[in-house]
């Protein structure tokens, strides 16, 4: 069974401290859903919450329409995985993945048959006899995730589980940790500070700062239509040119920045007068000398071959600092070189100034 999960109005506060202001959002009933933010935001805060560690200031938690206040972890329809794991490493396998029903008091075959079937789910059928000591990472990690589902949870909540992996090893259990979760069939709850993490997993993401959830949607809409200056900063590279809006026509704006005006999508409904950023994503910069608008005029500092695609970084009047992508088939301009740049109005974006990422 998998259950939806509600936050309306959660705020956390730790005495004058607010980790958490006012966030609302459902999260589906089976849904892969990750919090996405830096370090600090509040992402750790919302799990423990969700699993009943702490509780919310204000507001309510809702666990499959059923108010969570005053109820337990033990007594909630959640398991968590905690970033280091927290295996028993003088149990084997089968005996990690089968602690938790040995707790709530299940004979010994049907333990043994769940726990079967469990590593059958996570491709180590022939290991459960094995010291978890003998495992490698990922397989460590799968077991963490079988121990955790044994208790037959309605959501699964997990804590940044692959940070402790290497790189390599973490895409691919990105890949592994979707594919469980789509044959469990119940609700992930993912928190990582990893945008590729949580682009390449997640159904839908909630990108998170300073406590306030910043937008809510699926990978696509978050790269493509960030709602807010901080989360077109945060997610994906991105160039910002702030400056005050001088022109509004239908849906696009034009900004006096000081590498020069530039017009793009204004989705937000900011005003004449109004300071905002103009955000270009690298692979949107083009080189191009006769453009007669978003004209911007930079020198060639430094250029990154990079096999297919090359990082090329440019530097304006202001010492605004522009990357552009290159590839391959396209001609590299040459480092030092004085060159015109152009991005279209439709793929230049006007987000009213708030908090970008980098800062
Ligand atoms: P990280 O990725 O580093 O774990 P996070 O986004 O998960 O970050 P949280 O652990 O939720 O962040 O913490 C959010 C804020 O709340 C931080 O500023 C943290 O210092 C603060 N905080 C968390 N727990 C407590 C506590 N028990 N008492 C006081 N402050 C706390």
């Amino acid at each position: 069974m998998s259950a939806d999960v509600e936050l309306d109005h959660v705020t956390i506060a730790f005495g004058n401290f607010i980790a958490v202001n006012d966030a609302s959002l459902k999260i589906n009933n089976g849904e892969f859903f990750s919090f996405l933010g830096p370090s600090g935001c509040g992402k750790t805060t919302i799990l423990r919450t969700i699993s009943g560690f702490l509780e919310p200031t204000k507001g309510a938690v809702r666990i499959g329409g059923r108010d969570m206040a005053r109820i337990g972890p033990n007594k909630r329809p959640t398991a968590l995985i905690f970033q280091n794991l927290a295996l028993f490493p003088l149990m084997t396998v089968a005996e990690n993945i089968a602690y938790g029903l040995r707790v709530r008091g299940i004979g010994k075959a049907e333990r043994r048959r769940k726990a079967n079937q469990l590593l059958n789910l996570i491709a180590l059928s022939d290991q459960g006899d094995k010291m978890v000591s003998e495992l490698s990472g990922g397989q460590k990690q799968r077991v963490a995730i079988a121990r955790a589902l044994a208790v037959e949870p309605q959501v699964l909540l997990l804590d940044e589980p692959l940070s402790a992996l290497d790189l390599k090893l973490r895409q691919h259990m990105r890949n592994e940790l979707r594919a469980i979760q789509q044959r469990v069939g119940i609700t992930f709850i993912y928190i990582t500070h990893d945008q590729g993490e949580a682009l390449t997993m997640s159904d839908r993401i909630a990108v998170m700062n300073e406590g306030v959830i910043q937008q809510v949607g699926d990978a696509k809409s978050i790269y493509d239509r960030p709602a807010t200056s901080f989360v077109a900063s945060f997610v994906g590279e991105n160039n910002s040119l702030i400056g005050k809006v001088v022109q509004v026509d239908g849906g696009y704006a034009q900004v006096k920045t000081p590498l020069g005006n530039v017009t793009g999508r204004n989705l937000q409904n900011i005003r004449i007068g109004d300071s905002a950023v103009a955000f270009i994503r690298p692979e949107k910069l083009t080189q191009r000398e006769a453009a007669n608008q978003n004209r911007l005029q930079t020198t060639v500092k430094s250029i990154a071959f990079e096999g297919n695609l090359s990082h090329v970084y440019l530097v304006g009047p202001g010492h605004r600092n522009l990357t552009m992508t290159v590839s391959r088939e396209i001609p590299l301009p040459e480092t030092g070189a004085y060159i015109g740049l152009h991005a279209a109005i439709d793929d230049t974006l006007i987000l009213p100034m708030g908090k970008l990422a980098s800062e």
